[in-house]
């Protein structure tokens, strides 16, 4: 492990400031992930910045019916907050689906939408890995890929995007408020994370500078009807082999609307438009799952390890379909 210089900032123009004038900074959350990085020498920042005075701790209701969780709310306190709880239970349920108590205490929003992925060659520095060392090859896709991605792979990276979080996220629409050098923006999470392509090591959309400030989720009341399944090789402390966050609208056994995205199985986290469209309108019942989960991974591509990702996806789905809107 390499020395680095550790700081502490008290406002987010401080924080902005201090990542921006070092070549190799990083802020750092709950440090459940980058300090195991650091640990393994996969990152070596030479400046750690400490941001966990800011404030971005709150959960607020807005004037929009929807809800700002501050980048620094624990996993824990959003996943027992009374109104997700109520109004968006998909979020609560990937949230306690996801690590232990202890990780899940340190863990914060910002840090989980930044987590980096699981696949084993990626934290193995003896291995070639394009998202570790670009242009060194890719060992999993010829190697033991069972935990990888079928959707959204390229011939450079088949690493799974591993947070269940920003699955739920995804499936409820959710906007990524961001502070940098040139001011605020705001981001939908579907932009936010980017496909592997030729660059896997460029992840998200960030930019030098830029500080995750919030996450907002916009109103949407027929969230209260929404599910997060997860299937996975041990029932706790273990990433998904496919999860899916779903939100149904069912009125007298029609669909009014709904969302839809996946985990374990995508290099991002994977929303299907095509797949809720086939959804909406239609009866509540198996047929219209089970052609909705064709859809859904009719782009899929197996490896030779994981090729039952693409059944068990579907399955997962239809089992999450059927648990939210009936049969
Ligand atoms: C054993 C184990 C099991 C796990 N199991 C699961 C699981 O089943 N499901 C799951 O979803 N996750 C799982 N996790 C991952 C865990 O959810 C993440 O490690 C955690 O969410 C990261 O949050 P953090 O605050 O600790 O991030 P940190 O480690 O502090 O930071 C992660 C990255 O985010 C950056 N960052 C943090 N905050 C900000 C901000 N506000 N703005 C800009 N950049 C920021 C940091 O610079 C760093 O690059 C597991 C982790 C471990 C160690
Ligand atoms: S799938 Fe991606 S993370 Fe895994 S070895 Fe290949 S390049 Fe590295």
């Amino acid at each position: 492990m390499q020395p680095f210089s550790f700081s502490r900032v008290h406002n987010n123009r401080e924080a902005i400031n201090a990542i921006t004038k070092e070549n190799d900074a990083k802020f750092i959350g709950g440090g459940t992930n980058l300090v195991d990085l650091i640990k393994l020498g996969i990152e070596n920042p030479k400046h750690i910045i400490d941001i966990n005075a800011l404030s971005l701790k709150q959960i607020e209701n807005l004037p929009n019916g929807g809800v700002r969780i501050g980048a620094l709310v624990r996993n824990s306190d959003l996943a027992y907050d009374e109104t997700i709880r109520q109004r968006y239970p998909v979020l609560s349920q990937a949230l306690l689906s996801g690590a232990s108590p202890q990780l899940r205490n340190m863990a914060t929003v910002g840090g989980n939408l930044l987590q980096r992925t699981r696949c084993p060659y990626f934290y193995d520095a003896v291995f070639p890995c394009n998202k570790r060392q670009p242009g060194s090859g890719c060992s999993a896709i010829n190697g033991y890929n069972r935990s990888n991605a079928i959707l959204g792979t390229s011939d450079h990276c088949i690493a799974t995007h591993p947070s269940d979080m920003c699955v739920a996220l995804t499936a409820l629409d959710a906007i990524i408020h961001v502070q940098g050098v040139n001011g605020e923006r705001a981001i939908n999470i579907t932009d936010f994370h980017l496909l592997p392509g030729q660059t896997p090591h460029i992840e998200n959309i960030l930019e030098k500078g830029d500080l995750i400030t919030a996450v907002e989720l916009p109103a949407m009341p027929f969230a209260q009807r929404s599910f997060y399944l997860k299937i996975r090789d041990r029932s706790s402390y273990e990433f998904a082999l496919s999860s899916v966050a779903v939100a149904l609208d069912v009125n007298g056994g029609t669909i009014g609307q709904a969302r839809i995205a996946l985990g374990g199985v995508g290099t991002k986290p994977w929303r299907n438009k095509e797949a809720e469209q086939a959804l909406t309108g239609a009866a509540a019942n198996r047929a219209t799952y089970l052609s909705a989960a064709d859809i859904a991974v009719k782009n899929a591509r197996g490896y030779k390890y994981n090729n039952f990702k693409i059944e068990l996806a579907k399955r997962t789905l239809v089992r999450a379909l059927e648990t939210t809107g009936g049969m």
